[in-house]
């Protein structure tokens, strides 16, 4: 029998919330905003509210090929220049957004239904990746030239890979979009930027601040859905780059697309995180871990910490905090105070995903601990939700739900925790919590996750890499990596003599 818990939630209403300051309305291309080909419009919603609050394009082939042939056109002067010249403009980039902070943390609450907490976060997330990137860009060389054949010196070159197509996702849309375009621009690269026809604005409203930051053609931003505008980019010649960070699906839609010109393709995929407990941890600390890193953004994150493996001896105890931290999070729409943890979910049809799978697990007779309900609208809210007693395979802990759901499974032997951890097709993050030297240090190199966090979840850091393994892609976001996935070596080879 299943059992269902009752509402402790309500939804958090009122306080001020200004109009947002919407960007213009058109493509962004060569520099300017210029009218699509396409005499379709993409309704964006505020999923708060339920009210559209913009349109913006919906995008054509014609689009592409002209963002496209503007990036190539721009492409020769912006690798010509200096990693100093590139870096002073990212700096620059990253002032604007300070200066205009409150425009987009706005407008990015308004169009996701995201807490006061989380757009302050995504905004200085995004500030901190142009001036990491940045400094990066100058700091960033080859191996020194040297003799490595008898007679002949070897001198290696970092040039950029030319023009890049970028695909971003609704969950964090500004920052996604920083975490390609500052790396991408640092390498010397020209990019055309497809944001999610869910959530385009702060990426266009970027676009109209930074215009006059640079060359006409070096960013350019074409709205629309994915198997047209991304499809675009994915399949077309001038391209030579795509990176897409979305779901697994879109993923392989875009390898395979990229692949008729042998592009090369960067992908950051989907993720279903394991937070593996052990008896010896701090189950405290382990509780309020799954409460932060597993319904931060709504648990609508790759790397949430939505499926917990606890050891069976400490699994009651656990379960019981976990439970307790969960029913105190506080769920609002934005505007309703600092203090709101959680706001809605993205859109309805993916409101209504979560729930489908929330009357999966009460259908296969899971024990829904808290929450588990929608929450009354306006608004696509869900209540903040713990299933336990979930069997070895169950679907609740194998699918990416990417809601505020996270699952309680048990272990009974080290080995069996980590054979566990890794059956999931995705390979993105995990967690391991344990005060056990000889654990911290073993288990974390036997998980196949791109991260794995240590007594702690979903920390993230400029400085490090960010990506997955298996399913969850390949290619690195964040830190040197990602202007080494962005950039082409090339090497030249003098004979002397
Ligand atoms: P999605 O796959 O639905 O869409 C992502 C982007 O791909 C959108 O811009 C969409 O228009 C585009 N797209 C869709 N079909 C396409 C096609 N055929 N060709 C080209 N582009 C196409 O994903 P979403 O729902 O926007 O975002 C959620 C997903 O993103 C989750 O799976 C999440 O785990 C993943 N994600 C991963 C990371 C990471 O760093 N690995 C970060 C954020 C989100």
């Amino acid at each position: 029998m299943s059992t269902s818990s009752t509402t402790v939630f309500t939804v958090l209403r009122g306080g001020e919330f200004p109009v947002p300051a919407l960007p213009p309305f058109g493509q962004f291309i060569g520099g300017a905003f210029v009218p699509s080909t396409s005499g379709s419009t993409v309704d964006v919603v505020n999923p708060a509210t339920e009210e559209v609050i913009a349109q913006v394009p919906g995008g054509s082939v014609e689009d592409v090929d002209a963002a496209v042939a503007a990036a190539v056109a721009a492409k020769t002067d912006w690798a010509a220049k200096t990693p100093k010249d590139r870096s002073t403009v990212l700096l620059r980039i990253a002032d604007i957004i300070e200066a205009n902070r409150d425009v987009f943390e706005t407008l990015e609450a308004a169009n996701t239904g995201k807490p006061a907490a989380v757009t302050e976060d995504d905004i200085s997330s995004a500030i901190d990746t142009f001036r990491f990137s940045a400094g990066a860009t100058r700091a960033f060389t080859t191996l020194g030239a040297d003799d490595y054949a008898e007679n002949h010196t070897s001198v290696i070159f970092r040039e950029p890979v030319g023009v890049v197509g970028v695909i971003t996702p609704w969950n964090y849309p500004l920052l996604m979009a920083a975490w390609k375009i500052a790396p991408i621009l640092g390498a010397g690269n020209t990019l055309v930027l497809k944001p999610s026809e869910q959530t385009p604005l702060t990426t266009l409203k970027l676009a109209e601040l930074i215009a006059s930051e640079l060359p006409a053609g070096v960013l350019n931003i074409v709205t629309g859905p994915g198997r047209v505008v991304g499809n675009r980019l994915s399949e077309h010649p001038d391209v030579d780059l795509v990176a897409i960070t979305g779901s697994v699906g879109s993923g392989q839609k875009v390898a395979s697309s990229a692949a008729s010109t042998v592009k090369r393709v960067h992908l950051e995929l989907g993720g279903k995180a394991p937070v593996v407990v052990y008896d010896d941890a701090d189950l405290e600390a382990a509780a309020k871990g799954v409460r932060s890193g597993g319904f931060w953004n709504g648990g609508q994150e790759c790397g949430a910490a939505c499926r917990v493996l606890v050891h069976e001896s400490v699994a009651e105890k656990f379960t019981e905090l976990l439970v307790r931290e969960v029913s105190d999070i506080s769920v609002g729409a934005p505007g309703a105070g600092d203090d709101v943890e959680i706001g809605s979910m993205i859109s309805k049809a993916h409101y209504e995903r979560v729930l489908a799978a929330l009357d999966d697990v009460r259908k296969d007779g899971l024990t829904i601990a808290v929450g588990g309900n929608a929450l009354e609208g306006p608004g696509y809210f869900i209540e903040p939700t713990v299933v336990t007693d979930v069997p070895a395979g169950a679907a609740i802990a194998s699918t990416e739900i990417f809601g505020p759901v996270v699952s309680v499974e048990t272990f009974s032997t080290d080995e069996e925790a980590i054979t566990r951890a890794n059956e999931t097709i995705y390979g993105l993050a995990a967690s391991v919590w344990t005060t056990n030297a000889s654990r911290s240090l073993s288990v974390p190199r036997k998980l196949d996750f791109g991260t794995v966090w240590v007594n702690s979840h979903l920390v993230i850091a400029n400085e490090v890499p960010w990506g997955g393994f298996k399913g969850s892609g390949y290619g690195r976001d964040l830190s040197i990596y990602a202007l080494e996935d962005f950039s082409r070596t090339k090497h030249v080879m003098y004979k002397r003599d």
